[in-house]
């Protein structure tokens, strides 16, 4: 072949493998179509040297002297070179990896009167070639056993970890079934598998059991997929396993610990409505003596202050005895109300007279009333204020002044008692309708046992109400609670 020879070259014209051709002194006598696109450019003929792309590098990246090019080694020694990978790039700078097969052409006097070169674009198998290691690298590294199987349920292939969990090497299992990790008793398991994954279905986190190598069961996790060919028909399954032994005996560990707790926190509700109730029988008594007392007693006698003073410190643990009864009343479902219509305003002044009684430190101003009938328990929403009063007053000390007021808001009465005292942190504020949930900055300063709020907002939310807490740090908390106004009131 001459390697100007017109009528052979058309022939290479349209094929889709690119080809061109150099004289001995490497210039540029022909290339086809395929060069061009692969080039991104046409070099000019008997202009351009050695090939099509102005910029060539060796594999690793680093440049590539055009005279140091497969197809000018080619020319120079005389002899052919086969697939030499390089690097070519196109005036827009992508780049493509390629193999060239560089000949020098002699004529019939074995003179060297030029070369050829064929270019083929291995971009797409390079890049697949990359993902393949990348892919096999995360195998190899990853903490779970990945074995794949084919149809059959023979292995196909195993990881290190795989080789970890059960103790056979990939030598030892490859072309085997899988059943040789399958307890006798879980054979089925693993046709029912095969039947879910020719199915198309994929088997997520399924927990089981495996023999290892030396007879040992472990219990894993499995999580198994289809393996589909390029065609998309199914032609095995990946399987990944995690060796969930620990993981199962601290769930079990954390059940009886759990089951524990349970039984501890039951003997001490148990012991807590107990106890309020031996509470209690005697209190009511004492308080009513007393209160028969305060009655009688006369301003200038040397107890009448004593006698005073015992009927609020009654009072408070009276509240803190019926506090602890509720709690296990709502526990076991038993809290009763005795839903009435009624008018919010009594509720209000009530509960600011029987607070007003307990503490004479704090001026407690009513800004707003309104009229309107709502139906629940009296006493449980008296209750609900009266606690959101004495928390305004015991978290406040260094302030004189709670106001209170109740509006109309659309169908709801919103009911708001604002004090000017320590706050709530953020944070805190979401806990508080938690059962004994103190804030801790100031639960050992204040006395208290975390439950009036608690029960406060058991009521609330039986009475379809809401409560709403805004407090900011030193500067006080608004609680806030709304209740459904009876229509037409
Ligand atoms: P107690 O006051 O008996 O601890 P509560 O259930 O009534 O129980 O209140 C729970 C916690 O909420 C209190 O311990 C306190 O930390 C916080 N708290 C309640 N009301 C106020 C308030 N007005 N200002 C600041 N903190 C409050």
């Amino acid at each position: 072949m001459v390697y100007n020879d017109k009528r052979l070259m058309v022939l290479f014209e349209d094929s889709p493998i690119a080809v061109y051709t150099c004289d001995a002194e490497g210039y540029i006598t022909f290339f086809n179509e395929a060069a061009a696109k692969l080039w991104g450019r046409r070099p000019q003929i008997n202009q351009d040297l050695w090939c099509g792309s102005s910029k060539v590098y060796y594999p690793d990246g680093t440049a590539m002297p055009l005279k140091a090019s497969p197809m000018a080694m080619a020319l120079h020694s005389s002899k052919p070179l086969n697939g030499v990978e390089m690097i070519i790039e196109r005036p827009d700078r992508t780049q493509h990896s390629v193999l060239v097969y560089p000949r020098p052409i002699f004529d019939a006097d074995d003179v060297l009167i030029g070369g050829h070169n064929t270019v083929i674009d291995i971009t797409s198998q390079k890049k697949s070639e990359a993902n393949q290691a990348m892919l096999a690298s995360i195998i190899t590294s990853s903490d779970d056993a990945i074995i794949s199987k084919n149809l059959q349920g023979i292995i196909t292939s195993w990881n290190d970890t795989a080789t970890q969990m059960f103790g056979y090497t990939p030598e030892e299992v490859i072309g085997k079934s899988i059943k040789l990790l399958i307890p006798e008793d879980r054979h089925s398991e693993e046709d029912d598998i095969l039947y879910r994954i020719s199915n198309d279905e994929r088997v997520r986190h399924y927990e089981t059991e495996r023999l290892t190598k030396a007879g040992k069961l472990i219990k894993i996790s499995l999580t198994i997929s289809p393996i589909k060919n390029q065609n998309g028909t199914i032609i095995g399954a990946s399987k990944i396993a995690r060796n969930i032994t620990e993981e199962i005996a601290i769930r079990l560990k954390l059940k009886k610990y759990m089951n524990e707790l349970e039984a501890l926190n039951k003997h001490k509700d148990d012991f807590m409505n107990l106890a309020s109730h031996e509470l209690k029988t005697p209190l009511t008594s004492a308080k009513a003596y007393l209160q028969l007392l305060d009655r009688f007693i006369e301003k200038d006698h040397r107890g009448y202050e004593f006698v005073k003073r015992a009927v609020v410190s009654i009072s408070r643990l009276e509240k803190l005895v019926n506090d602890l009864l509720d709690i296990s009343k709502i526990k076991t479902g038993q809290l009763q109300y005795n839903m009435e219509m009624l008018n919010f305003n009594e509720i209000i002044k009530n509960s600011m007279d029987s607070v007003k009684h307990l503490s004479n430190t704090h001026s407690i101003v009513l800004k707003n009333m309104t009229d309107v009938t709502l139906y629940g328990d009296r006493v449980r929403l008296e209750q609900v204020l009266n606690n959101f009063l004495s928390n305004a007053i015991k978290y406040s000390p260094n302030a004189d002044r709670i106001e209170i007021e109740a509006n109309r808001e659309a169908d709801m009465l919103v009911v708001s008692v604002k004090d000017f005292g320590i706050g709530i942190p953020q944070d805190s504020i979401d806990r508080l309708g938690e059962r004994y949930y103190r804030v801790e900055d100031n639960s050992s300063e204040f006395p208290g046992l975390g439950v009036g709020l608690f029960v406060s907002a058991e009521i609330l939310s039986r009475h379809n109400g809401k409560l709403m807490i805004e407090s900011e740090v030193n500067k006080g908390s608004t609680f806030k609670f709304s209740l459904p106004i009876v229509k037409g009131s």
